[in-house]
């Protein structure tokens, strides 16, 4: 087995066994491979070992590397994680499977076009800026909760959740953000419909075990399977 192959048995075992020990249900975790800055015969070892989901960052770089094309080839979703921009909306959307980083506007999108063809993304997870950090994308849990208070129309969008936490964030920081925002999944679940708002993302190579532990039932992980990212591989 190669190093890639490996680690993504790990990080799949880790992640299994997080989830039983945590007993919560809610479903096994899926894996979603971040591969920004990864080559394609990476990416490709990683589906050979069982990826089923790739998460790409930025449009140009995942169309340059050829990933679309994972899709006719082997069984794979390609999930957007990156910024959104609107001039990109529907290169986004024609390329992707789904798009996890959600913010009001592109969602208000979304639902202005009255969703979206079914050549095109259609899965949509609403970005979680749990650091309250001004400059960083989603909104913040107080922000969803009024939105949901005043039945915002296009959280109908939503498919989910996806948080992001402070890289300085302590281990206990982090525990307790993943909680807040687990228990805002569980309320948008509630009143948006159990059945269509399904997904949790949360967690990294850093600390996806915690967010498991915290309900997450999607974790993206990218340097625990391919190691650092070095700029000159993709
Ligand atoms: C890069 C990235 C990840 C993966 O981070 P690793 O530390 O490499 O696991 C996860 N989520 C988002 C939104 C990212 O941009």
């Amino acid at each position: 087995m190669g190093a890639i192959a490996d680690r993504f048995a790990q990080v799949r075992e880790r992640a299994e066994f997080a989830y039983r020990s945590a007993s919560r249900g809610g479903g096994e975790p899926r894996i979603v491979c971040v591969t920004k800055m990864q080559s394609l015969p990476n990416i490709l070892e990683a589906i050979n070992a069982g990826a089923a989901e790739i998460g790409e960052n930025y449009l140009q770089e995942a169309v340059r590397k050829g990933v679309f094309a994972l899709r006719q080839s082997h069984r794979v979703t390609i999930r957007y994680i990156g910024r959104l921009q609107s001039n990109k909306y529907n290169a986004i959307l024609r390329n992707f499977d789904a798009v996890d980083s959600g913010d009001q506007k592109f969602l208000e999108h979304i639902h202005a076009v009255g969703g979206v063809r079914t050549d095109q993304a259609r899965t949509f997870l609403l970005e979680v800026n749990t650091g309250e950090e001004v400059q960083k994308g989603g909104l913040t849990i107080a922000q969803i909760r009024e939105l949901a208070t005043g039945h915002s129309p296009w959280l109908q969008e939503i498919a989910g959740l996806m948080a992001v936490v402070p890289l300085q964030a302590s281990t206990e920081m982090r525990s307790r953000m993943y909680e807040n925002v687990h228990v805002l999944f569980e309320d948008l679940a509630e009143e948006l419909g159990p059945s269509r708002v399904t997904t949790l993302s949360m967690g990294t190579s850093d600390d996806f075990e915690v967010a498991i532990e915290h309900g997450s039932n999607m974790i993206r992980v990218g340097t625990a399977i391919f190691g650092p990212r070095l700029p000159q591989q993709a």
